[in-house]
């Protein structure tokens, strides 16, 4: 008799990133679908990580990450939102943020814990939560700007919430987190043993002068946090799968314990070159303005379309609405699109865990100019 498995996630399928890239590759179609940058990564890091591997950092590196790129990551951290983090026993360098996320709810949860997560959301968080034997609560964001509602918040907390997930700058909504929100969450998680863990992997892709509402400027929720970061996805090389996460010492314990039987330690030379890269901060204070430009191009040539944008505050992404011109479901009108116009996107749809239909797509601005353009001369045709 041969083995079968008994499926821990049976509702999963492939990720809607997979599937749109695969179909926009078949079609030949301009990709605003996935998040990834189309323009050149750093040519400075390149160098870095060249002369790293030159240099002999071919090895395994320390599995909680290569301690100089730790140090300045900690550095970084003191200076953008004066905490102190200590980069021996309380930072982890991971393979990505998404990583770091699956990591820390494996380390925290156990059968029957709840983990409130907020729909639209990244789609790993449920299956990361369900594959732990532990239950999503899922709390929609109010649409049409997609902010939490702190009451629903309220009522779904009870003695079994084990952790609330929080994500700003917001895949897919370009919304953010505010002062306001954070102090509902302190409120609300204050006498209770709930964890936070906050998914920061837009950190510096913030716009229109906003300030990113770190869980790292507020000490009492960072006492209850792990912090999760990505590298790819700030300096252009999504590729990488570098990232870190950032919790007390107690909990990055238990984090560690899973984490060196899974992937260990991460890609060296990388790690080398970052650790030279990021001592300047022009590299990551310029990255707003760099993509908002390109989010305000982007939303200019839409104009063109009919489209009704949104607007995003951060991250690579801004939705946009089309209920007043076609009643397909996203999912058919991104397929529609891809096929017969050669753009490809993402429908919001793939965000929720029963599949909710508001009539918006995710577009992705993180691409040159001229692929922007490209693609806005081919959704005019709609
Ligand atoms: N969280 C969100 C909200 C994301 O959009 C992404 C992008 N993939 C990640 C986490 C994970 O990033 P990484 O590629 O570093 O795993
Ligand atoms: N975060 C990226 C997005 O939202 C993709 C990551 C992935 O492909 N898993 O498009």
């Amino acid at each position: 008799m041969i083995p079968s498995i008994q499926s821990k996630l049976p509702g999963v399928g492939t990720t809607i990133f997979t599937v749109m890239s695969s179909m926009a590759a078949e079609y030949k179609a301009v990709n605003l679908g996935q998040g990834f940058p189309d323009f050149s990564m750093s040519g400075d890091l390149i160098k870095l990580v060249d002369a790293a591997m030159k240099d002999g950092f071919n090895q395994y590196v320390h599995m909680n990450g290569y301690m100089p790129l730790r140090e300045v990551v900690s550095e970084k951290i003191e200076k953008l939102y004066q905490a102190k983090i200590n980069p021996e026993s309380e930072i982890t360098v991971t393979p990505g943020g998404t990583y770091a996320i699956y990591t820390a709810l494996t380390a925290i949860l156990r059968e029957g814990d709840e983990v409130i997560i907020f729909e639209p959301g990244y789609d790993s968080y449920i299956p990361n939560v369900e594959v732990n034997g532990a239950k999503p609560v899922l709390i929609p964001l109010q649409y049409p700007d997609y902010h939490i509602d702190w009451n629903a918040v309220r009522r779904a907390v009870n003695p079994r919430t084990k952790a609330i997930i929080i994500n700003s700058p917001h895949n897919p909504t370009g919304s953010i987190l505010r002062m306001e929100d954070m102090e509902q969450l302190r409120d609300i998680v204050k006498n209770t043993g709930i964890f936070i863990v906050s998914d920061e992997v837009y950190e510096h892709l913030i716009y229109d002068g906003l300030q990113h509402q770190s869980i790292l400027r507020y000490p009492d929720l960072l006492a209850r946090s792990f912090v999760c970061f990505s590298f790819g996805k700030i300096y252009h090389c999504t590729g990488w799968k570098l990232g870190y996460c950032i919790a007390t010492a107690e909990w990055m314990k238990e984090f560690r314990k899973v984490h060196q039987f899974n992937c260990f330690s991460c890609d060296s030379p990388k790690q080398v070159g970052l650790s030279e890269f990021l001592k300047q901060e022009e590299h990551y204070l310029n990255l707003g303005s760099f993509l908002q430009k390109k989010r305000d191009y982007f939303l200019d040539l839409m104009k063109e379309t009919k489209f009704k944008m949104h607007h995003s505050y951060g991250s690579y992404f801004v939705l946009g609405s089309y209920g007043h011109f076609s009643q397909e479901s996203e999912k058919d009108l991104a397929i529609r699109i891809t096929r017969d116009y050669g753009v490809a996107t993402i429908p919001v749809s793939a965000f929720y865990k029963k599949e909710k239909d508001d009539k918006v797509l995710r577009f992705c601005f993180s691409k040159k100019e001229e692929t922007l353009e490209k693609a806005v001369e081919k959704l005019k045709k709609i």
